[in-house]
């Protein structure tokens, strides 16, 4: 099947609350044109270098996501471009979010990543450190964040109980701050879910998946 198709049969699968992020790391601009030319308009990626090369040659009115694990010595280079960056799972990398975008005089909305696999060779904060950060007075300082949600990765398993729990646990953190009003954070999306596992991820309450493979092919 072609991206265009791929596309088309992935999106009349998600419900009308769940918003598609086309992972397109490592694929060809060609590639992502497809995709915009069926009507896709964000994409995410996992490496600076390769999403402003990309801004650069592609259409305007894209959304470019940073998906990946940021390094804070590259996140001067991200500001100009990004629409979110999912993965913010450091204390450090706020700060330097935070001081980088008020050079750019801009608010650069992210996601915290939890910590949900059992694997340890995932990023992200525990549910006790982000009770800690979000109420900590540091993070009141934070004019140029706003953290608009949570993002998870679930272990690499067949699994599915072991999966599922994991996202579990993710959507009961998501709901403990649904509702609460922060300065600098409103808890409205929460990004789970990727090509093996995303119908998983819905069903436990995800609102952003993370495509890449189903759409483009594998890399
Ligand atoms: C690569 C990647 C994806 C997409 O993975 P697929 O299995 O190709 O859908 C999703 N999220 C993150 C954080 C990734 O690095």
């Amino acid at each position: 099947m072609s991206i265009a198709q791929n596309l088309q049969k992935i999106k009349a699968e998600l419900p009308e609350q769940v918003t598609l992020v086309a992972v397109s790391k490592t694929k060809p601009t060609e590639d992502i044109l497809e995709a915009y030319q069926a009507g896709q308009r964000i994409f995410g990626e996992n490496k600076v270098q390769e999403m402003t090369d990309k801004w650069e040659q592609l259409p305007k009115d894209i959304q470019w996501h940073m998906i990946g694990h940021l390094q804070t010595n590259k996140v001067k280079y991200l500001i100009p471009y990004v629409q979110l960056i999912h993965g913010v799972d450091s204390l450090k990398l706020l700060q330097e979010m935070n001081r980088q975008a008020a050079r750019f005089n801009k608010k650069i909305n992210c996601l915290l990543q939890v910590h949900i696999a059992q694997e340890d060779t995932k990023f992200g904060f525990d549910a006790a450190e982000i009770e800690d950060l979000l109420h900590s007075e540091e993070f009141k300082s934070f004019q140029n964040i706003e953290v608009r949600g949570f993002m998870g990765m679930a272990s690499f398993t067949d699994n599915e109980t072991q999966i599922k729990a994991e996202f579990n646990s993710l959507k009961n953190i998501f709901d403990q701050y649904k509702n609460l009003t922060l300065p600098h954070f409103k808890a409205e999306i929460l990004s789970m879910g990727m090509s093996g596992d995303y119908a998983l991820a819905i069903e436990c309450g995800s609102n952003m998946v993370r495509i890449g493979s189903s759409i483009f092919g594998s890399r």
